[in-house]
């Protein structure tokens, strides 16, 4: 591994030629960079360096960072969200990457509107069925997109988002983004009131560039950024 300025220079030059392989503009995909357990004096090089988005799959590490790092960065909430802790990250995250639940989209919904905010999200989708996968299935991706559409104003969906499973060939996680890939332009042609389909959040270290092929508009990058992550680190 080199510097983290060292290794964004090769994950953008990486990003570059996956576009380009894909006939796609490198301008319409946006780095993430995962930042979970990474200190904030890491974080801070990684912004100097010129990182725009940050993603944390903590909410109270979501919260903690930005007390100290604010908006010079804009934090994306990655993973598992449970309900009790929409509060910590309404006002400081600027897209929540992981509506999976009609009730979760509710209290996204209650606690932007106390706040007077929309708030940007996305439909975490389990394309490949694994059962240990968080993400609903493409079927319910659909009732719950109509239901937000329908009854929670102040949440507005923006796309979708996966992941693939870890160990799968690279077919079969091709397969997986091509699906989401899919199931958005379904979702799109529904032509939902106030639902987007602009956002595909798909690709992390190690299959980021078949994401990028496949038509990911945000890859989550940590590992490649950061390092093998410390999780028993105090912080
Ligand atoms: C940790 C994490 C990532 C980044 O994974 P790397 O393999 O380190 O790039 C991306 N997305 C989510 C939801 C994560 O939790």
């Amino acid at each position: 591994m080199g510097t983290i300025k060292e290794n964004l220079y090769e994950i953008n030059k990486r990003i570059k030629a996956s576009a380009e392989k894909a006939g796609r503009n490198y301008n319409d995909i946006k780095l993430i960079a995962v930042t979970k357990t990474v200190d904030t004096d890491r974080v801070e090089e990684a912004i100097e360096a010129g990182i725009e988005s940050a993603g944390e799959n903590k909410p109270q590490e979501l919260s903690r960072k930005y007390e100290i790092l604010g908006d010079a960065v804009k934090w994306h909430q990655i993973g598992t969200l449970q309900k009790n802790k929409v509060k910590y990250i309404i006002d400081k995250a600027c897209m929540i990457h992981s509506i999976e639940s009609i009730s979760l989209a509710e209290e996204i919904n209650k606690r932007a509107q106390s706040k007077d905010i929309k708030m940007d999200c996305l439909v975490q989708v389990n394309i490949s069925g694994e059962e240990s996968k968080h993400g609903v299935s493409p079927e319910e991706a659909m009732s719950i997109i109509k239901y937000i559409s329908e009854n929670c104003q102040y949440v507005k969906i923006k796309g979708l988002m996966t992941m693939a499973p870890f160990d799968a060939s690279e077919d079969e996680i091709r397969r997986v983004f091509r699906g989401l890939k899919e199931l958005s332009e379904k979702i799109d042609n529904e032509n939902i009131e106030n639902v987007e389909m602009k956002e595909l959040s798909m690709g992390m270290t190690n299959d980021f560039e078949i994401a990028i092929e496949e038509g990911a508009t945000m890859v989550r990058i940590g590992t490649a950024i950061f390092g093998k992550r410390d999780y028993d680190k105090k912080q």
